[in-house]
C-alpha cells in the first residue's frame, strides 16, 4: 500500500542517486516532497496550441466542450478526462489524475484555462491546474533547487508523486480545529501550495501549511511534556530543616525571585513526576545559587547530584564556588571533566558508582558510558544552549531518569521561548540582586582606546580589576590567540609593573587556563587579556571593567553574555566596546547596547536585526527550522497553533488512539523530523 512515508525511491525516475541528490534538500519520503513548497510563483500566460512542442508546459485558454467523465483504476485512483475546445477548429482532451472533486468546476461551456503538460503525439493535455476565468493567468511553481536537483526536476517529481499520493493523503489537523479556524483540507493544500490558479488560493494554502507545520511541530513538544509528566520519577523528599539551614548560611539574602524559582523547583522535586524544567534569568541573575540549593535539596534525600557545565573554566569555577558554599554540610564535590587525570579518574569513578562523592561536577565528561551513579536524583546544566540535544538527552537518561533543571541566560525572546522549550516547564528569575548598579555601556572607536585607557587606569587604582576582550577571528584558534598575545604585550607595557596582565586563549592546555583563571579571582592579575573563551559563566565580582576589540564582530547576545561578566558586585562597572564598524548594521548594534542592559530587549532586537536562526548562530539559537512558518513573522499563527495543540494533547480523546489514528501515524513515521532543536 502506498503510503506518504514511502521513500521518495518509489516514484518513478528516482533512482539511488536520485535520491541520493535529492537527500541535500532534506527530501527523503513523499511527505517531504509533497512538503517541499514552491518559494515562488511565476505568472503563465496562454500559449498557441500550434507552437507547442512534446513535453511542453504550457496554459491552454478554451471553453468545456464536453462534460467530464470519471474513471477508477487501481485501488484507489481516478483519471478525470474532459474535452477543451480551444478555437473554433481545435478540440483536446485534457486528462487530470486523482482530482476528481475538479468535476465540479467544469460544467459544459465553461471559459478557463488549464496548466499542464502537452502531448504532442496524442495531442493531448495532461492537467496540472486548473485556473479560474479564461484570462491566462496563472501560477508556475519555483521551488529552491541546487546543483544537484534543477528546478525542472522537482516540478516533475512533485507532479508525479501527487497524481500517485493524493488518495493517501489524509488530514492531519482534526476536523473542529480546522472548522474553527477556517484551514483548507491537506490535499487541497498541498494541491494549491504546488499548483495555485490565483494568488488568492495561494495565500490561502500558505496560511494552512504554516498552522499544519507549528500545530504538528507543537503536538510533538505537548506529547514529550506529556510522557515526562507520567513518567515516574523520583520522588525526592528533601529535609526542609536542613534546607532552610543552608539557605540562612548563604552570604546573602536570595531575591524576592530566586525564592519563587527555589519553591518552584522543590514542588518538582517532591512529586512522584519527572522534571523537566528550564531555569531562565539574565546573566547575574544568581541561578547558580538556586541550583546549589536544588543539588542539596537532592543530596538531603539521600540521592546525588550532578551540575554539567559547558566549559573547563566554568566547570571548575563552579566546582570551586559549590566546594566554599558546602563547605559545613556534609556535601562531597568532585570535578569530572576531560582534563581529569587518569588516575584522578580512576578513584573517582567507583566514588561515583557507590555514592559516596554526592556532588558531582563537571563538563560533558558527567555523560559518558563508563560513568555510573549510585543514585543520580537531579541533574542540572548550566548554560543548557550551548549543549546539543544528544547531551542534553544523555544526562537525562542517566541512572533512573533523574529530575532535570536545565539554566540558560540566552535571552531568548518569549516568542520563541515557545518553539524552543514548548516541552519544558519554564521558571524565570527576573530581577537582579539588590544593590547592582546598572553597566555603563560606551562605544569608542579604535583611536580613542589610549585616552580610554587612563580611564580604565583610574578605575584599577580603586581596587578593581578588567576585562580585556581580543578580536574574534571565527575561521582560526591559531588567529585568535596571535591577536590576543599582540593585546597582551600592548597592555603589559601600558600597565605593568604597576598592575599585572594575564593571558588567556583557546590554545592553552586545560591546567594553564584554570591557573590563569584563578589568579584573575585571587587578584594576582588585574588585567585579563582573553579571547571569548570567557564567555559564559565566569564569576569575578571584582571585575568592573570590559573592553571588548572589534565589538561589531560580535552578535547582540554575545556582547551581552560578555559584558555580564562586569556588574557582579556593588561596585559600578563598565563596559567599553571598541568598534569601527563598516556597516549600517554593525552600528546598529553598537548604539543598540549602549542603550540597554536589558538582555530580553537585546534578544528581541538581535531578533529584528538577524532572524531567528542567527540568535547565537543557528546551532545555538534553539529554535528548530521550519519550512514554511517563521516563527517571528507568522508569532500568530505560532501562538494559536501552540494552544490548539495543548487542547489536542490534552483532551479525553487524545489518549484514544483510533480517533487520532491518521495523526499518531503520521507523528511516529516523521519523529526525527523538527523535534530535534539544535
Ligand atoms: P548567573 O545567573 O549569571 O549564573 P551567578 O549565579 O553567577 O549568575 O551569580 C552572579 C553573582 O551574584 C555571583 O557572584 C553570586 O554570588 C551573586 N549572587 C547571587 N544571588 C545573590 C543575591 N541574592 N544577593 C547578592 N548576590 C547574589
Ligand atoms: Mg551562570
Amino acid at each position: 500500500m502506498t503510503s506518504l512515508s514511502d521513500p521518495v525511491s518509489e516514484l518513478a525516475g528516482v533512482g539511488p542517486k536520485r535520491a541520493q541528490a535529492l537527500r541535500s534538500l532534506a527530501i527523503e519520503n513523499v511527505n517531504d516532497l509533497l512538503t517541499y513548497f514552491p518559494f515562488r510563483y511565476e505568472d503563465l500566460q496562454a500559449k498557441d496550441p500550434t507552437e507547442l512542442t512534446d513535453q511542453a508546459k504550457v496554459t491552454l485558454k478554451g471553453t468545456v466542450a464536453a462534460a467530464p467523465v470519471i474513471s477508477r483504476f487501481g485501488r484507489r485512483k481516478t483519471r478525470l478526462t474532459f474535452r477543451l475546445l480551444l478555437d473554433e477548429h481545435t478540440i483536446i482532451p485534457v486528462t487530470f489524475f486523482n482530482q476528481p472533486w475538479l468535476k465540479d468546476k467544469l460544467e459544459v461551456g465553461k471559459e478557463l484555462a488549464v496548466y499542464g503538460r502537452f502531448d504532442a503525439k496524442r495531442q493531448s493535455l495532461s492537467g496540472m491546474k486548473i485556473i479560474a476565468g479564461a484570462d491566462g493567468g496563472g501560477m508556475g511553481s519555483i521551488y529552491p533547487a541546487n546543483k544537484e536537483v534543477r528546478q525542472g526536476t522537482i516540478q516533475k517529481l512533485v507532479e508525479s508523486a501527487f497524481e500517485t499520493y493524493a488518495p493517501v493523503i489524509v488530514d492531519l489537523i482534526p476536523e473542529p480545529l480546522r472548522d474553527e479556524y477556517r484551514l483548507l483540507h491537506r490535499r487541497e493544500m498541498i494541491h494549491d501550495m504546488h499548483f495555485p490558479a490565483s494568488d488568492r488560493a495561494a495565500q490561502a494554502a500558505r496560511r494552512t501549511a504554516k498552522f499544519e507545520e507549528f500545530y504538528l511541530f507543537e503536538v510533538r513538544l505537548q506529547v514529550v511534556k506529556q510522557q515526562d509528566h507520567t513518567l515516574h520519577g523520583q520522588a525526592l523528599t528533601y529535609d526542609l530543616p536542613r534546607l532552610k539551614d543552608f539557605i540562612a548560611a548563604l552570604p546573602y539574602e536570595l531575591t524576592a525571585a530566586q525564592k519563587r524559582v527555589v519553591n518552584e523547583i522543590c514542588y518538582d522535586l517532591k512529586r512522584p513526576i519527572h522534571m523537566n524544567r528550564l531555569l531562565q534569568g539574565d546573566v547575574g541573575s544568581g541561578k547558580t545559587v538556586v541550583a546549589a540549593i536544588a543539588m542539596y535539596a537532592a543530596i538531603t534525600a539521600g540521592a546525588q547530584a550532578a551540575l554539567m557545565a559547558p566549559t573547563e573554566i566554568l566547570a571548575e569555577q563552579h566546582a570551586n564556588n559549590l566546594a566554599k558554599l558546602f563547605a559545613d554540610f556534609p556535601v562531597n564535590v568532585a570535578l569530572l571533566t576531560g582534563a581529569t587525570k587518569p588516575a584522578a579518574r580512576k578513584t573517582l569513578l567507583p566514588q561515583i558508582a557507590k555514592g559516596t562523592v554526592n556532588l558531582i561536577v563537571g563538563t560533558h565528561a558527567l555523560i559518558q558510558p563508563e560513568v555510573d551513579y549510585a543514585d543520580l536524583g537531579l541533574a542540572v546544566i548550566d548554560e543548557q544552549h550551548r549543549f546539543g540535544v544528544n547531551q542534553r538527552q544523555a544526562l537525562r537518561e542517566k541512572g533512573q531518569q533523574p529530575d532535570v533543571l536545565a539554566m540558560t541566560a540566552t535571552p531568548i525572546p518569549r516568542t520563541l521561548a515557545i518553539t524552543a522549550y514548548g516541552e519544558m516547564d519554564v521558571s524565570v528569575i527576573n530581577e537582579l540582586p539588590a544593590g547592582r548598579q546598572p553597566i555603563k555601556t560606551s562605544w569608542i572607536r579604535s583611536n580613542q582606546v589610549d585616552s580610554t585607557l587612563r580611564e580604565v587606569k583610574a578605575e584599577l587604582s580603586s581596587g578593581s580589576q578588567a576585562y580585556v576582550v581580543t578580536p574574534l577571528i571565527e575561521e582560526s584558534e591559531a588567529v585568535d590567540m596571535k591577536n590576543a598575545e599582540a593585546i597582551y604585550e600592548r597592555f603589559k607595557e601600558q600597565f605593568e609593573p604597576t598592575y599585572r596582565v594575564g593571558l588567556l586563549h583557546g590554545r592553552m592546555k586545560n591546567d594553564e587556563k584554570n591557573a590563569v583563571m584563578d589568579a584573575f579571582k585571587n587578584n594576582e592579575f588585574q588585567v585579563l587579556v582573553a579571547t571569548t573563551v570567557i564567555e559564559v559563566g565566569v564569576d569575578v565580582p571584582n571585575a568592573t571593567v570590559m573592553m571588548i576589540y572589534d565589538a561589531d564582530h560580535f552578535g547582540l547576545a554575545q556582547l551581552h553574555q560578555l559584558r555580564g561578566r562586569v556588574g557582579r558586585g556593588k561596585k559600578a562597572s563598565a563596559c567599553i566596546l571598541i568598534a569601527d564598524p563598516k556597516n549600517e548594521l554593525a552600528v546598529e548594534r553598537m548604539t543598540t547596547m549602549t542603550s540597554t542592559n536589558d538582555g530580553f530587549v537585546l534578544s528581541q532586537k538581535d531578533l529584528e536585526l538577524r532572524g531567528p536562526g542567527d540568535i547565537l548562530g543557528k546551532k545555538q539559537s534553539g529554535v528548530p527550522d521550519f519550512k514554511v512558518g517563521d516563527p517571528v513573522a507568522d508569532l500568530n499563527i505560532l501562538s494559536v497553533a501552540q494552544q490548539a495543540a495543548k487542547e489536542t494533547v490534552a483532551s479525553p480523546n487524545w489518549a484514544d488512539k483510533d480517533a487520532n489514528l491518521a495523526l499518531a501515524a503520521f507523528l511516529s513515521t516523521t519523529a526525527h523530523q523538527n523535534t530535534t532543536m539544535d
